[in-house]
Order: C-alpha cells, then sequence, then structure tokens
C-alpha cells in the first residue's frame, strides 16, 4: 500500500451548483414555499416503468425500478396544491424566477436564448410525483473570475426541486411535498485541473456572487453541489450527488480522486491472461451443494429461499484484497454494489475461509469450478428475482475493472467519502415537456436583468461594513451565514449596536450548535422578536444567549416561554436598587478595604445571582455609585 498524493494524477473536476431561489412562489404554481412538518394530505403511488418519449428505457430508470417500491407522499395544503400532486397541469411560470436566472445570467456574461424550451428529465426514484422534473436550458457560455483565473460557465438552467426524502425503509418510501416545485437554478462548469482547494474556492466564489444577488435562499440543504470528478486515464467520469458543504466538498474529492487512481492503479495489476466472465460457463447454482455450510449468513438466506451462486473469475487471484491505498479495494466496490439491490451476502475468495464458510465448503466450491491457483471466485447469496440482477451487475463492473474507472453515479456521504448510487444515465432521460409552450425572453428583459447586476461581493461586504459601523470579518460573517435579512431586519426595527447584533448571529449561535444544540429550532420570529425585546428593556443583553439556549435545546418555542422557563423576568426598578444595597451591606468589609475597586469583586457576586436579569452595565453603574456613598458616609 502507498501514500496517496493528490498532485500529478491528472485530476480534473467539473461542479454543478444547485441553488434555491428565494421567490414567493413555486415555479410552476402559486404555492408559496414553506417549511412545515404538519401534513393534512397523504396518498401513495406505486413505482412504474416510463416510458420516455424517445422511445428508449433509461437504465438508471430500470434500475431503480428494479427495487419495486410504494411511494408515499405527505403534503400541507399551504405549500402545495393539485400541481405538485400532479393532478393538475402546471401552471405559468413564475416571473420573479425568470427574472432572477437572467440577472444570474447576466452577471455571468452568459449567452441567454430567446426562447427557453422547457423540458423533463425522467426520475424515477420517487422525488418527483410526476416521474420526471422539469428543466429549462436558460443561457450557454459565460466566466467568473475566481482568484485571476476565468472559469468558464458551460450552462445555466431553471428547473425545479425535488420532493423532500422523510424515510426509506425497506419497500416504502416517505417524501414530503413543501420543496417539490421550488425555483432551482443550476449553473454547470466547464471542468478545471487542480486540487480540492481551488475546487473549494471556486464553489465559495460561486455561492458568494448568488448571494450577492440576496435573493437565493440562505442555509443547509439550500445550495447542493454536484461534481464530475475525472483523473488522468482514468476512463470514465463519475457523477458526485448530494454535497452539501463546502468543507465535504473538499474532502469529497480529495477521496474521489484517491479512489479512481487507485482504480487505475487494480486495473494495471490485473492479468493480462483475464478472460471476460461468460454468464454461461462461468456462473454456477452451489445452492443444493451449501445446504451443510455453517454460516449464518448462508443459512438464514438458504432459510429465506434464497438462491446462492458462485462466479469464476480465470487468472484473478489477490485482485479483489488488493489495496493500492487505504480503504480502497474491488472487493469493497462489489460489495457496494450489490448492496443496492438489498443484498448483503457477497464473498470473495481473497477474503475466505471466514464468516462461517469453512476450508471444507471452499474445497466444493473449488472442485466444482475447476478453480487454479491464479483464479479467483465469488460467492453470492440473494432471492431470486434478484440474483440474476447482481450478478449481471457483477461480471459487467469487474469487465470494467480493466479499464479504470466506470461511468457512474455516486453518492457523498456526510464524512466526505463517495458511494455507490446508480450508473450513469442514459442520453434519453430528457425529452419535451408538452404542457407548456415555449418562453419567450425579449431584449427588454434581457436589459432589465443587465440594468439590475447586484454589486459584486467584495463591494457589497463594503457597503455592509460602512452602513452597519462592522469590521470586514464580521461582515463577511454575516454576509455569508443564513442570517443576513433577519440582521438588517433587526438594525432597521431597533436601536441595538449592529456589531451586538451581528456577533449574537454569528458567533452565539454558532458556538450553541457546536455544543450540539439544534439552531433549527429557534425561528426567524423569535430572534427578532428577542431583540425587541431589549429595545424594549424587558430582557438585558446578557439573557439573549440563556434564552436563545433554552430555545435552541427545545425546552422552549417561543421567547416568552423561555423568559418564564428560566426566570430571567427583569427585576423591578426598586427591586433592582435594593439588591445592590443589600450586596453594598453584606460586603462593608471589602469596601473598606479595596475602595472603589470593590466594584469589581462585588460585581461578580451580584452576576452571579442575577446573570440575565438585570443589566451587567446598569449594575456596575449602580454599584459604583452605591460603593461610593457607602465610602462618603462610613466614617
Ligand atoms: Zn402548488
Amino acid at each position: 500500500m502507498s501514500e496517496f498524493s493528490i498532485e500529478n494524477i491528472g485530476l480534473k473536476v467539473g461542479l454543478e451548483i444547485h441553488q434555491q431561489l428565494s421567490t414567493n412562489k413555486k415555479l410552476f404554481c402559486s404555492c408559496a414555499p414553506l417549511e412545515s412538518n404538519e401534513y393534512n394530505i397523504k396518498f401513495q403511488r406505486k413505482l412504474r416503468a416510463v416510458k420516455s418519449e424517445l422511445g428508449e428505457y433509461d437504465p438508471a430508470a430500470l434500475f431503480e425500478i428494479s427495487k419495486s417500491r410504494t411511494i408515499v407522499y405527505y403534503a400541507n395544503s399551504d405549500s402545495s396544491c393539485l400541481v405538485e400532486q400532479d393532478e393538475e397541469p402546471p401552471h405559468n411560470l413564475d416571473t420573479d424566477a425568470k427574472n432572477l436566472v437572467l440577472v444570474i445570467a447576466s452577471v455571468l456574461e452568459s449567452n441567454i436564448f430567446s426562447e427557453i424550451y422547457p423540458m423533463r428529465k425522467t426520475v424515477i426514484d420517487g422525488s418527483n410525483t410526476t416521474g420526471f422534473q422539469r428543466t429549462m436550458l436558460v443561457s450557454q457560455g459565460g466566466h467568473i473570475d475566481v482568484d485571476g483565473e476565468n472559469i468558464l460557465v458551460q450552462s445555466i438552467c431553471l428547473e425545479e426541486d425535488a420532493a423532500k426524502l422523510l424515510n426509506d425503509k425497506g419497500n416504502i418510501r416517505e417524501y414530503s411535498l413543501e420543496r417539490l416545485g421550488v425555483p432551482l437554478i443550476e449553473i454547470a462548469l466547464e471542468p478545471v485541473e487542480g486540487n480540492p482547494k481551488k475546487i473549494k474556492k471556486i464553489a465559495l466564489s460561486l455561492g458568494r456572487l448568488l448571494r450577492s444577488t440576496k435573493k437565493v435562499t440562505r442555509g443547509i440543504g439550500s445550495i447542493r453541489q454536484d461534481v464530475n470528478v475525472s483523473v488522468k486515464n482514468g476512463g470514465g467520469v463519475v457523477e458526485v450527488k448530494g454535497v452539501q458543504q463546502l468543507d465535504q466538498l473538499e474532502k469529497v474529492i480529495e477521496f474521489e480522486a484517491k479512489r479512481q487512481h487507485g482504480l487505475v492503479k487494480i486495473a494495471q495489476k490485473i492479468n493480462s491472461n483475464f478472460v471476460e466472465i461468460s454468464k454461461i460457463n462461468d456462473v454456477f447454482d452451489i445452492t443444493d451443494s451449501f445446504r451443510n455450510c455453517e454460516s449464518k449468513i448462508i443459512q438464514k438466506s438458504l432459510k429465506d429461499n434464497s438462491i446462492i451462486k458462485a462466479i469464476r473469475i480465470r487468472n484473478f487471484a489477490g485482485m479483489f484484497s488488493y489495496s493500492p491505498y487505504e480503504g480502497i479495494r474491488l472487493g469493497k466496490e462489489i460489495g457496494q454494489l450489490v448492496k443496492f439491490y438489498g443484498i448483503g451476502g457477497v464473498f470473495h475468495s481473497d477474503e475466505l475461509p471466514n464468516y462461517g464458510i469453512e476450508e471444507k465448503d471452499l474445497f466444493i466450491v473449488k472442485k466444482l469450478l475447476e478453480i487454479k491457483e491464479t483464479d479467483s471466485f465469488l460467492i453470492i447469496a440473494a432471492p431470486l428475482e434478484k440474483i440474476d440482477f447482481a450478478i449481471n451487475s457483477i461480471i459487467e463492473r469487474i469487465g470494467k475493472a480493466k479499464n479504470g474507472v466506470p461511468a457512474e453515479t455516486r453518492l457523498a456521504t456526510p464524512t466526505g467519502e463517495t458511494i455507490f448510487l446508480r450508473p450513469r444515465p442514459g442520453a434519453s432521460r430528457m425529452y419535451p415537456e408538452t404542457d407548456i409552450p415555449p418562453i419567450i425572453v425579449t431584449k427588454e428583459e434581457i436589459e432589465h436583468a443587465k440594468k439590475n447586476i447586484p454589486r459584486s461581493w467584495d463591494d457589497s461586504l463594503k457597503d455592509l461594513g460602512k452602513k452597519y459601523d462592522l469590521n470586514l470579518q464580521l461582515a463577511e460573517q454575516i454576509f455569508d451565514s443564513t442570517y443576513l435579512e433577519i440582521f438588517e431586519n433587526i438594525c432597521e426595527k431597533t436601536t441595538i449596536s449592529p456589531t451586538f447584533v451581528a456577533s449574537i448571529l454569528c458567533s452565539t449561535i454558532t458556538n450553541l450548535e457546536r455544543n450540539g444544540l439544534n439552531p433549527k429550532l429557534l425561528k426567524n420570529k423569535e430572534i427578532i422578536k428577542s431583540f425587541e425585546f431589549l429595545t424594549n428593556k424587558k430582557i438585558t443583553k446578557e439573557s439573549i444567549e440563556i434564552i436563545f439556549e433554552n430555545i435552541m435545546s427545545g425546552k422552549s418555542k417561543t421567547i416568552e416561554d423561555a423568559i418564564r422557563n428560566t426566570a430571567i423576568e427583569t427585576i423591578s426598578k426598586e427591586d433592582f436598587e435594593l439588591i445592590i444595597e443589600n450586596i453594598v451591606d453584606a460586603n462593608k468589609d471589602i469596601i473598606r478595604n479595596q475602595k472603589e475597586r470593590a466594584v469589581s469583586p462585588l460585581m461578580g457576586i451580584v452576576m452571579k445571582k442575577y446573570r440575565g436579569k438585570i443589566s451587567g452595565e446598569a449594575a456596575n453603574l449602580l454599584l459604583l455609585e452605591k460603593i461610593r456613598k457607602f465610602l462618603e458616609n462610613d466614617l
């Protein structure tokens, strides 16, 4: 095993960014995109084969169908209507979304088409009630400048977001519809050579460009990156889906580059005498021969009436366990592949005897398959209706191993690895949307878009810093956060220092989140209300953190509840004076000793007891006043 170095492997990455647009309506109906987990509509569908109008079945579609699923949809009538349920044709395209995508295309100097043709893209995982996603190619070409380098834009599309996956268990998959039909802009960049850091920088710049319009949704899940990754002499391009964070993006590219280069090394090691596996001559049914095998997995499969088959691979010994880099093995690839069919039981000769499969069992297999020293074999246990499908895909995968990297779609894991998702979809995935006429883009609309190009990210930061007297770091933090809009709202509505507001929104909430609390429980409305309470002196600066902590830990829902539950109702002016006087009375010796400097230890006593209930600033002033008065009269 060698150490992986990402330099000089000819890494190429094409970024595809999907960003939700923050409009008041969905793309093809008047529903508002509201997040809610209360549903008053429920219906279900069976996945069916959709024959695309070009006449060919889509391989990715067939793949999903092979898993035969029932899809259950949940909807809230506030955020979805008959359009999302596929009971009514789409309405007209939302003009706000159209105008915004024209603005973004203009910023990137992309060539906008005068006619846009809505298309249907087959989706078969159930994430769309119609079985397709509507997408429109708006423009082609263009560029974005990143650190002085000109990164080229391939295309810009306007499309519908998919339904949100709630649950995926057994043969039932559940989705909710509030996100279905929300406008998305898809920006595909030309593949660039470079390292993961550079790609992350490009994604960051593009994200900032989008955010500078102030009309895109912020926060986790509102921007998603797909990456097309390839390495020199690797063979296929791999599409990795579902990257939601920039740090994850960097790790995913790093992992995928290592995996692909590992597969190239595996290909180089494959024996030149390796012959393609024959479905007829190299696959053997060993169900009966394995009845006495004591492996728990085999015995469970036999009890479930599964079939057990063995596949012979001539001149392939050692290839499944050969690990050019840590965690990269052909055996692992095969394991992930069959897992996709819901099959857990696949064993390769390099790892046996193991898992309860003993020498005596292997003796039977080797004899039946006429295995020589240089050969290898696989044992697979699966239900009758799945086994041949799985075996065909294994044979195809091993065949492709000699070419390096197979073109496929993979899924990014939260820890930054990638796992097999499905084969790359075929070209027949798109066909025209017949329910919507072509959309005309007028010269006036393009002119209007060009006039509405937003200030650049750098200028926006300077503007923000100047307007609210924020330092650059805080301005950057607030601009990249999910809270820019609330921040501006609070600064307009209240007289509180913008720097204080920004640091609560950026640092305090983030710190609480790092401690495991849930920021989603803290609704925007409550954040704004808390600063209004602060302006009206109903709460103190110090209590904001206590309140947010209480809400983010799920103990309260509203500010009012949190104030009650944490008992931080502010103390009346009279009581406040009394408290301070009592503390002065009880600590006469300290004051006599330290004179005015006693304010410091006494403040400690006050704040320990009344943190959140009284303002630290006011307490300090009053305490100093009382100490001075005491010293004057203490003769
Ligand atoms: Zn609707």
